[in-house]
């Protein structure tokens, strides 16, 4: 995207816009030319394309059409945002002098501009480019090698729109949890990092740009004190210990927004450290399969998320995300939340009060962002008034005894000084308008000197009508008007016969010719152009006295920041419980029961979502139970074996499952009848399979990918669903495969596990496991027909009914028949060696030493099949090594 070199014979302005574009080659220029931004070469065909707005041209540059086309800066807010949305970086460059200024230095002078901006999705705050109910994530991610040991990295996040900051450090296997879970609009980092697989992955996972930076903004001893120097503190240790890794990150995320921003701090909290491991580790794929905050397709609508959001705020809807996107670990905080929903769900007035009052909240934290970097107009602050007269009036009707979360919020909502409210109050007019340079926003009787100023704009406004009828009698023109236009200012115009009089004397000494027009004339006089004058010169004045007041009222919210902020987290947090509360007595959900056991005890479950889209239908759900808490004298939880034909309800089964889990630590009520749950610290799951062609793996390949991690990594406390493992591959394969993992799963994982497959062969694996149990969804046959009754009971599935399915959906009746008779052979000719021997022929999975607690010393067969290269053999060789190896078993 880089521009043409500047050469000798370009016009002044040109050689100033290619100096501007060519320091900016990485992103769009807006170069500012009076009411509008226009754009220039290859920067204007993207932009009309993008846009559809019409490409012109303007000039010429060596020896070529210039193509050109603008936006105006009136709505420009709308083109940026669907540029930045499609993937631009915008660089703003404005007019820095009066263009007057120019003009004085004569000559081919071009007015002095600079680029104030540079507008990147992460570095946005204003209303019309933000989501009102998403974060707006800027993630900076570092990367640190120290010895041997795998690479460490340094994760810092900031929302500029609300001033959020918080990092973490973590290794390479959680880098992909954490950034899906932060879902960020953009993800900085050296170049070197942002080419890593594990960072590009989850960053296009979220749909976020990458954005790689030069090696001075990445790296540099000088963290540490970039940092302490954004915080005007002399050292970091107020906020806390960070480690290398986090401070870099943090670092590199501040000085990028200072950078986009040329200068302007972002106004920022203080970093909060991320504790590992308090919330549930969620890859970024089992985030994607489970569709928690957007579909498979990408939308909002229809995922858990839209589903479950009652919140009337945009920042308890933003919060809301945030906490479906970390559910809790610690059983106690995940408590408190369900208190306080407890409590709101309980009590219905309670509940009506709270969310209407909350509903007249205006987004607090972004207009205060706003307010902090000089981007604001009067209706930020209105947006405070509003916003603080909610607060105020939800403190008011909290009781004493509320439970803690509540009583919290309330404290901080009441802990804003009065003050800044009742002067927004009594300064603030009606009716705002959205600039500050309309004027006009500071309520009449407010300030004294303002009023006079007006007094004298609107008074001699009045003079001006009175002045209408004196002309009319002086030029003896009952039709004689006076009118005002930008151009002229105001004038008297009179039809064109009657002109001509007032141009000769004696009425020519008051009427001054100005303009003929087709049929009329228009005059000036001295006593208008004077009152004019005047009316411009109060106007100014009394613009100023309001900007003026305008800049105290800003300057008062802004010694009031950090207890504005956490009057608006209070609301937000508010809003989140009380949603969570009205979702709960509206869907009949339960309170679950939290501990730090193993149990999983769900009585009763159901989807949230596709039981909505069941109802919707006209049917009724079926509720299923859920038992994975330990069988007695046993220490870890069950696997749940699920066998039935396809459209049975399987998947949906696995997915409610670890919704309930989700819903639960996030601290909402569940639907079920009831969920005793202990925590789960991390959520594996394989379901449903995808071609990552972009990548070139093949199905079977990503659900390999995915189950080894799953096997390499769950522990007994995680939570682990399986849908169809072995799918992707010939029969025997793929029943191997799902059959070792299920081993492994229970001897070595011991994690509680819901286990869906089509492999009937596996059920048989009950008799050696005794964790391991067996259901089936339960189906009937009715006429020949398959009938889907929804219902997980204890067994296993005695045959798949694929070929009923088939012909639900639709198969020729020839081939469906033609399938029945085929099925019907393959069977009779299977029955011979039943998969049964098998299952009693081969030995337990055994686990590697290093991994099974159970095993001893190796076999000698074993050693000295581990001593084999089957490369290096013979075909003979091997034979010679088989029998060998026979001899020693
Ligand atoms: P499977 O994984 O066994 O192929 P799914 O879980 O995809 O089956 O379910 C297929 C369809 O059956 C779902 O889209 C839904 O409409 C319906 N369904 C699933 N579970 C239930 C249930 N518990 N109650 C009512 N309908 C259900």
């Amino acid at each position: 995207n880089a521009a043409p070199s500047p050469e000798a014979k370009v016009t002044p302005m040109m050689e100033q816009y290619l100096e501007l574009k060519n320091a900016h080659a990485d992103c769009m220029l807006f170069y500012r030319m009076g009411d509008f931004y226009e754009l220039f070469f290859k920067d204007a065909e993207d932009a009309a394309r993008t846009l559809g707005i019409t490409l012109t041209k303007r000039g010429k540059h060596l020896g070529e059409d210039i193509p050109m086309c603008g936006v105006p800066v009136e709505r420009s807010d709308d083109y940026l945002m669907r540029l930045i949305a499609a993937g631009y970086r915008v660089a703003v460059c404005e007019q820095i002098e009066d263009p007057a200024e120019a003009k004085k230095r004569g000559g081919k002078s071009v007015v002095k501009r600079d680029v104030v901006r540079l507008v990147t999705p992460g570095t946005l705050t204003e209303e019309a480019l933000l989501e009102p109910k998403r974060a707006n994530n800027l993630v900076a991610v570092s990367r640190l090698f120290s010895g041997e040991e795998e690479a460490r990295y340094g994760l810092a996040w900031i929302d500029v729109s609300t001033g959020g900051f918080g990092v973490v450090e973590l290794g390479e296997g959680s880098l992909g949890a954490e950034i899906a879970r932060l879902d960020p609009a953009e993800v900085v980092a050296a170049e070197a990092v942002a080419n890593d697989e594990v960072l590009r992955d989850a960053a296009m996972g979220c749909g976020a740009t990458i954005s790689p930076v030069g090696r001075d903004l990445a790296e540099g001893p000088g963290a540490e004190r970039r940092l302490a120097e954004h915080f005007g503190v002399s050292t970091l240790e107020g906020f806390g210990t960070f480690s290398r890794a986090e401070i870099g990150a943090a670092a590199l995320a501040v000085s990028y927004v200072e950078r986009m921003w040329r200068g302007t701090r972002p106004p920022l909290s203080a970093p909060v450290r991320a504790a590992r491991g308090s919330t549930v580790e969620i890859d970024a794929a089992t985030r994607a399969n489970l569709e928690l905050t957007r579909t498979l397709s990408g939308e909002r609508k229809g995922s858990l998320l839209a589903t479950i959001d009652r919140t009337v705020t945009a920042a308890g809807g933003r919060l809301l995300a945030d906490w479906l996107a970390g559910p809790l670990t610690d059983p106690k905080a995940i408590e408190g939340r369900l208190d306080a929903v407890t409590r709101i769900a309980e009590d219905l007035l309670f509940r009506r009060r709270l969310r209407d009052a909350l509903s007249a909240a205006p987004d607090l934290s972004r207009a205060l962002t706003r307010i902090a970097v000089g981007r604001c107009g009067p209706r930020d602050l209105a947006g405070i008034r509003d916003g603080l007269a909610a607060a105020r009036a939800v403190a008011g009707f909290v009781r004493e005894d509320e439970p803690a979360a509540i009583r919290r919020a309330a404290d901080a909502l009441s802990a804003v000084d009065a003050v800044v409210e009742q002067s927004l109050a009594g300064a603030l007019a009606d009716d705002l308008p959205l600039k500050l340079s309309d004027g006009g926003f500071i309520r009449l009787g407010f300030d004294g000197t303002l009023d006079e100023q007006r007094q004298l704009r609107d008074e001699s406004r009045r003079v001006i009508a009175d002045m209408q009828a004196r002309y009319a009698e002086l030029a003896g023109a009952r039709t004689l008007r006076i009118k005002h236009t930008n151009f002229l200012g105001y004038f008297v115009e009179v039809p064109a016969e009657k002109g001509e009089e007032l141009r000769r004397p004696p009425l020519s000494a008051t009427f001054i010719h100005r303009q003929t027009l087709q049929g009329a004339m228009r005059f000036s006089t001295a006593d208008l152009s004077d009152l004019e004058a005047r009316i411009a010169a109060a106007g100014q004045r009394s613009l100023a006295i309001e900007q003026k007041i305008f800049a105290e009222l800003a300057g008062l919210v802004m010694t009031h920041e950090a207890a504005i902020r956490a009057a608006s987290d209070a609301l937000a947090a508010l809003d989140v419980a009380a949603s969570l509360a009205e979702l709960a007595v509206e869907r009949r959900w339960v309170r679950p029961q939290i501990d730090s056991s193993l149990a999983f005890d769900i009585r009763g479950g159901r989807h949230p979502v596709v039981e909505a889209a069941v109802a919707a239908a006209g049917e009724t759900f079926v509720a299923n139970d859920a038992d994975l808490s330990p069988p007695q004298n046993l220490e870890s939880g069950r696997i749940w074996l699920i066998t039935g034909p396809n459209m049975a309800g399987k998947s949906t089964f696995l997915r409610q499952n670890a919704l309930i889990a989700i819903l639960a630590q996030m601290g909402s009520y569940v639907p079920a009848t009831s969920a005793h749950i202990g925590v789960v610290d991390r959520l594996f799951s394989r379901v449903g399979a995808a071609d990552d062609l972009a990548r070139g793996r093949s199905t079977f390949m990503v659900e390999m990918v995915e189950t080894a991690a799953i096997l390499n990594q769950a522990t007994p406390c995680s939570l682990v669903i399986l849908d169809e493992i072995g799918r992707g591959t010939a029969t025997f394969d793929g029943l191997s495969i799902a059959w070792a993992a299920i081993e492994h799963l229970h001897e070595v994982n011991r994690c509680r596990s819901l286990f869906a497959t089509h492999f009937h062969e596996l059920t048989q694996l009950t008799k050696r496991l005794p964790r391991l149990h067996n259901v089936t969804v339960r189906v009937t046959e009715w006429n020949g027909d398959v009938v889907f009754l929804h219902e997980v009971v204890p067994g296993a599935a005695d045959r798949s009914y694929g070929v009923q399915v088939a012909k639900l959906a639709g198969l020729p009746s020839a081939v469906v028949e033609r399938a029945r008779i085929i099925l019907a052979e393959l069977e009779a000719a299977e029955r011979g060696a039943s998969v049964e021997t098998l299952i009693d022929d081969l030995p337990l999975f055994a686990a590697r030493p290093a991994a099974s607690p159970t095993a001893g010393a190796p076999h000698p067969a074993l050693e000295a099949l581990d001593a084999i290269d089957p490369d290096e053999l013979t075909p003979r060789a091997a034979q010679d090594a088989l029998y060998r190896l026979k001899q020693l078993l």
